[in-house]
């Protein structure tokens, strides 16, 4: 099978949405008039960002879904993006599982793929994606990483370190039983971007972000943005495993002093973190429920530059957690 076979056979469908797709030198997108493009681009490399043994649907899935991810954090409604593949060798069973998990994610958030660049090498995947916003009275309606205001609340989306605890299982630096590595390694292989609840939070939210690299690290973003501090409640937190009331955590195959560890700096997790004013509790739960995504209010932005942790009486944590940095 050759390059363009590939490509035909596996990455070429019928543009819905696009002025034109897969096949000529340029795709052409004609965005909604009173809106802006919203462009993100995440890559993904074998040995880094997965083991080379994963199950290729899996795969498929997490190279678009980490970057509708970014979309979900920008309140943009996701309209296309490209593939950038480089393939050690055209295996046919390999591409065909790849593409369906691929291609069933983008079809699930209307998201189609309009072009690409395939060329033989060690496995990366690169995709870039493309949303729009509304713009409303001349002013954008993105969610930035820069809006978050003393007094604000802080809240995250769905759970947190379940992606981490599987990580481990698969390093082997802890042994889970079978159901519940099961569960966890789904967390972990193919994460639920949040589109909906970035949507629904334009308007409502005054900053947010995506959960790739661990909370604590990738809240940081938004407090250095936004010029403000912030105090997390670890004892809310620590629940937000998603495994929290699970008897491993009791009898100790989790070590419990990592289950806070995960859910603060354990990464991959692929949540949204947001700000919004105590005004606009009501409008989050809204947001919330029109998504069908569960929020939980974890903290509170303050003029105080720094993020400081505290237990449920209060008492300062001592923040010792450190997430990922790739040149750190
Ligand atoms: P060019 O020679 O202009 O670089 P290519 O021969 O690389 O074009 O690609 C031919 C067509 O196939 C282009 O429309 C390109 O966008 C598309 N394409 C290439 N690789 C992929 C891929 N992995 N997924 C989707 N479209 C792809
Ligand atoms: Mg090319």
């Amino acid at each position: 099978m050759g390059e363009f076979d590939l490509i035909a056979r596996y990455f070429t469908r019928p543009a819905t949405k696009a002025a034109l797709g897969v096949g000529d030198d340029c795709a052409l997108l004609q965005p909604t008039p009173g809106t802006q493009l919203a462009i993100s681009c995440d890559m993904l490399v074998e040995g880094r960002h997965f083991f080379a043994d994963v199950d290729p649907f899996a795969l498929g899935h997490k190279a678009l879904a980490v970057n509708l991810s970014d979309l979900a954090a920008c309140g943009a409604t996701p309209l296309a993006f490209t593939l950038a593949l480089a393939l050690p060798r055209a295996d046919e069973a390999w591409l065909e599982a790849f593409s369906r998990g691929l291609l069933g994610l983008a079809d699930a958030h209307g998201c189609e793929l309009i072009g690409g660049d395939t060329t033989q090498g060690p496995l990366n995947i690169c995709i870039t994606v493309f949303g729009e916003v509304p713009v409303v009275d001349g002013k954008s309606q993105a969610l930035l990483r820069s809006g978050a205001r003393d007094g604000d609340d802080i809240y995250v989306s769905g759970t947190l370190g379940d992606a981490r605890l599987a990580l481990e299982a698969l390093r082997g630096t802890l042994i889970l039983p079978p159901a519940l590595l099961a569960q966890t390694r789904q967390r972990l292989e193919q994460p639920t971007p949040r589109v909906a609840l970035g949507q629904a939070l334009r308007g409502v939210a005054s900053a947010a972000l995506d959960l790739s690299d661990g909370l604590l690290g990738d809240l940081q973003h938004i407090l250095q943005a936004s010029g403000v501090g912030a105090t997390l409640d670890t004892a809310i937190a620590s629940n937000l495993i998603a495994v929290h009331t699970h008897p491993a955590l009791e009898t100790g195959i989790i070590p419990s002093e990592k289950q806070l560890e995960y859910v603060l700096a354990g990464g991959d997790d692929y949540e949204l973190a947001f700000t919004a004013p105590a005004s606009a509790r009501e409008a989050v739960r809204t947001a919330s429920q029109q998504a069908g995504t569960p929020v939980t209010r974890i903290g509170r932005i303050e003029a105080e530059r720094g993020l400081r942790l505290v237990d449920a009486n209060g008492q300062p944590v001592p923040n010792t957690f450190s997430s990922f940095d790739h040149f750190a």
